[in-house]
């Protein structure tokens, strides 16, 4: 996530660290919080991005409410967050399914 996100969702930078090995350090913050289907134009940066399981898990855990962050929209994460009300720490989970992909891949 870009670093300026951080700041306007109120999230400390300081807890943020992976932010700064970001795939999108180097674009403009707002490209990321964009309204309606601009956001899957803008969700690309993600693809190719190192920390996108800590971002995703940052935004979950926060319950982050606009822009771009682990690759999902707000509304993919609105969606996961209804079908997924237990989950309190994402990161786990994240690691878990990440796990089972890289082994089905295989
Ligand atoms: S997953 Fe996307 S929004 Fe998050 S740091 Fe990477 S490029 Fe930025």
């Amino acid at each position: 996530m870009a670093t300026s996100a951080g700041m306007s969702t109120g999230v400390s930078i300081g807890t943020m660290a992976w932010a700064e090995r970001g795939a999108c350090r180097e674009v403009d913050p707002d490209s990321l919080f964009v309204p309606g289907a601009a956001q899957h134009r803008a969700k690309r940066v993600c693809a190719s991005c190192p920390v996108r399981v800590d971002c995703l898990a940052e935004a979950l855990d926060n319950r982050m409410e606009f822009g771009i962050w682990g690759g999902m929209t707000e509304r993919e994460r609105r969606s996961l967050l209804r079908r997924r009300p237990d989950v309190v720490s994402w990161r786990p989970l994240l690691d878990a399914t990440a796990l089972r992909t890289a082994a089905a891949a295989q």
